[in-house]
């Protein structure tokens, strides 16, 4: 820092800070427990009321340039301390331009906050996160947060939007992309994972993040699946099966919370006090601060909740904390002091937790420590990152289809490439890769070149637009992520493609949803692949070649017609920058696929939402092979069941399985039951399996889910080899939250389940007696 420009204020703060605690700390702490307490206060001592609204501000940057950011109004407001943080502005370059107009031309020389949304990597990017949920590896989903952090912290930021964790049963949210899928227990295990790997144990390194669960809460549980749609759900349900998994990151310590878009019983969660208050903070002890979602406080309006200064102070007084882009904290907090419609105490603790955070950091030790030019050169986008990139790309692969062992590919003969997606870099990275050079990403057909060499032959066309219809391509292709179009025809592109598949020994179609097809406001009521592509499909299918569908998507789609037509399907999502050579390390089986399906894939739309932990009815509709009957529940004209149930996914290997053997039958409430199975790897190549344990409450005082995923272990086998694995039950794996809320476990028998999807039926009973 350059000492002889530094505001004389700051360097009193300075002194407070030197003189009081040590500086670094776990995470979020609590008003007992926290060192910053101190210095915090004596620094809000210091503040007008102005300048403690200005550390609730957190406006939209822009990606603005390095002129700008000396010059621009956000310039102008940091200097007159009317800025806590910035978000998504990229570079040492600006951010340490930026952070020099807080800490030496504001009054008091507080350093600002630099958060981004690194959801699945920064430039080296990895699957999009309903993709790496499909790996079930604990280890290595915390790796991935821990290499986005050290390459964000390189660049400047120090606040990362991430994890998302909302539970989404609905295909049609174009956000299901960004969470974990439909699972609250898996859902709470890749929640711990992210937020450890992005803050480590010291928050104070110049190499972790903050990190920031979202949306907080229940936002995947939009109606009908439209973005930013009412959510209304019983209580009951939302402990049991949406609220684990923001928990499970505040337990991890998690530093911030943003709240999310939605309505939850009548009341948005950015003005809920219910939600941010009773729940997060008195129930779960959150003590890090809660940032609004963008514009979440002036959508309350919207909302219809009132005026800008009634939503504003409404906000404050549930529990957020800072306002992103609204302006509304900044701009009519102070006239609701004055007004007697809040108080000043509110305002600072609000003021508190933000300068806590920025403690936590380090920033006023160092407001530079994550403007390190050297470490911006070579701790980004390095080689070892990619080759982890790739390989968590390929972990992510779920094979969901290979009649006659269609796959791997042999690597020899002619293999043509078709499709819309084979060429495209910019959409292997996916939505919401805001940092990444998406022209940098590693092409299918590049991959495929480079894995295999002279080897075989690669020919490529594309063979059709991503869709028939222009404008919603446009939807699905927009943030740069454009596939263009060359000016031919249906006919001509078609032409090209079966001119090469006729000349081919196998047809690699490359085919989906590009990346924008999912995402923020892309929801979707079709979730066929787009029909320019179906009808591609089934021209090349007529070939009588073999055809192996690599699929692109950011959702589960309805693949009834591609699962009875295609021998092979590999769904590979949108894999990150490393894409192609994942692709292609999986195609030729330099790499055995094992991951599994962490959302169901239903038959039809009109079955959303489908979900795999689902109640029973009074009338189920028993084991009928899909047989109607009348009066019980199911439809008339589509059977009951998905077409690729939750935590299915192929091996190029086979597994069987042993009966489950139990240590014992009974269980009390200080004791472990060990459940025990024997996995054989049967087939020709090593690989890996993702053992699922799943248990049903036979009776309870509320009914409960007919299976629920408790367990998991993944699990490496050599060809010919057999392995057991042990998983053991205590009463914490039978609590759930009963009809007072309470988080108890009921006496009474278990059935307990083992196996390669949630369809098992191998099972065992336990019975529990307090
Ligand atoms: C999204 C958030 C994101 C924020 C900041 C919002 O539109 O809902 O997930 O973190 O923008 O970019």
């Amino acid at each position: 820092m350059n000492k002889k420009t530094i505001n004389p204020l700051y360097t009193i703060v300075l002194f407070i800070t030197i003189f009081s605690c040590n500086t670094s700390t776990n995470t979020s702490s609590t008003s007992s427990n926290n060192p910053f307490e101190a210095k915090v206060d004596s620094i809000i001592k210091l503040m007008t009321l102005e300048e403690k609204l200005g550390q609730l501000n957190l406006p939209s940057s822009g990606d603005i340039t390095t002129g700008q950011a000396q010059s621009s109004n956000i310039a102008k407001k940091i200097e007159e301390g009317k800025v806590g943080g910035l978000f998504n502005i990229k570079t040492v370059e600006k951010i340490r331009a930026v952070q020099q107009i807080a800490v030496e031309k504001s009054r008091l020389g507080i350093p600002l906050i630099f958060g981004m949304d690194v959801i699945h990597g920064y430039k080296t990017t990895f699957p999009i996160p309903l993709g790496l949920s499909t790996s079930w590896d604990m280890p290595m989903i915390e790796k991935t947060a821990r290499v986005a952090a050290q390459e964000a912290s390189a660049d400047g930021i120090n606040w990362t939007f991430s994890p998302m964790v909302d539970v989404s049963r609905d295909p049609r949210w174009g956000r299901i992309s960004e969470g974990n899928g439909e699972d609250a227990y898996l859902g709470s295990q890749i929640a711990k994972a992210m937020v450890k790997g992005y803050q480590q144990d010291n928050l104070s390194d110049n190499n972790t993040l903050m990190s920031c669960v979202k949306h907080f809460a229940l936002y995947g549980a939009s109606e009908a699946g439209r973005d930013y749609n009412t959510v209304d759900m019983s209580k009951i349900r939302m402990y049991n099966e949406y609220l684990p998994p923001y928990k499970a990151a505040i337990d991890q310590g998690v530093g911030s919370v943003m709240a999310s878009f939605n309505e939850i019983d009548g009341i948005p969660a950015t003005g809920n006090k219910w939600l941010l208050t009773d729940l997060l903070r008195t129930d779960w002890k959150f003590n890090g601060f809660v940032v609004s979602d963008y514009t979440g406080v002036s959508e309350m309006i919207d909302h219809g909740m009132g005026d800008l200064q009634q939503v504003s102070a409404l906000a404050l007084s549930a529990g957020t904390d800072m306002d992103m882009v609204s302006e509304g904290f900044l701009n009519t907090l102070k006239k609701s002091v004055e007004e007697h419609k809040i108080s000043i105490a509110e305002i600072d603790l609000a003021v508190k937790r933000i300068l806590t955070a920025k403690y936590q950091l380090g920033l006023f030790d160092d407001p530079y420590k994550y403007c390190n030019e050297e470490r911006a050169k070579t701790e980004i986008f390095t080689k070892e990152n990619k080759d982890f990139a790739r390989k968590v790309s390929a972990e992510s692969m779920v094979l969901l289809k290979n009649e006659n062992e269609t796959l791997p590919l042999k690597k020899s003969g002619t293999i043509a490439l078709i499709g819309p997606l084979a060429n495209t870099a910019v959409n292997m990275a996916g939505t919401w890769s805001v940092a990444t050079d998406q022209e940098k990403s590693i092409t299918v057909l590049d991959g495929l070149k480079s894995v295999i060499g002279d080897k075989a032959n690669i020919n490529y066309a594309k063979g059709s637009n991503v869709d028939y219809d222009l404008t919603l391509e446009q939807r699905g292709t927009m943030f740069g992520k454009d596939i263009p179009r060359d000016n031919k025809t249906d006919k001509q592109l078609l032409d090209e493609a079966l001119a090469i598949a006729n000349k081919s020994d196998v047809i690699v179609a490359t085919l989906g949803e590009a990346a924008e097809y999912s995402g923020e406001s892309s929801s979707r009521t079709n979730l066929d692949i787009p029909q320019s592509q179906k009808d591609l499909l089934n021209a090349l299918l007529k070939t009588g070649k073999p055809v192996v569908l690599v699929l692109f998507t950011g959702r589960p789609l309805v693949l009834v017609e591609e699962d009875k037509n295609v021998p092979a399907i590999l769904n590979v999502w949108f894999p990150g920058s490393e894409a192609g050579l994942a692709i292609a390390d999986v195609l030729f089986g330099d790499f055995n696929p094992s991951a599994k399906l962490t959302t169901t894939f239903p038959r039809h739309v009109g079955q959303i939402p489908l979900f795999y932990n689902h109640k029973n009815t009074g009338r189920p509709l028993g084991n009928t092979d899909g047989k109607f009957e009348k009066f019980r529940s199911n439809y008339l004209d589509v059977r009951n069941e998905p077409l690729y149930p939750f935590g299915y996914g192929l091996s190029y290997t086979t597994f069987k399985y042993s009966p489950i053997k139990l240590s014992k039958n009974n269980l009390n409430s200080t004791d472990t039951i060990t459940v025990s199975v024997d996995v054989s790897n049967t087939g020709n190549y090593d690989g890996k399996e993702v053992v699922q344990l799943y248990i049903r409450d036979l009776i309870g005082t509320v009914t409960r889910p007919v299976k629920e995923l408790k367990g998991f272990q993944k699990i490496f086998i050599k060809k010919g080899e057999t392995v057991t694995v042990d998983f053991k039950i205590s009463i914490e794996d039978l609590k759930f939250y009963n009809y007072d809320l309470d988080y108890i476990a009921e006496d009474g028998d278990f059935e307990i389940f083992v196996g390669t999807d949630s369809n098992t039926t191998r099972k065992a009973v336990i019975t529990l007696t307090q």
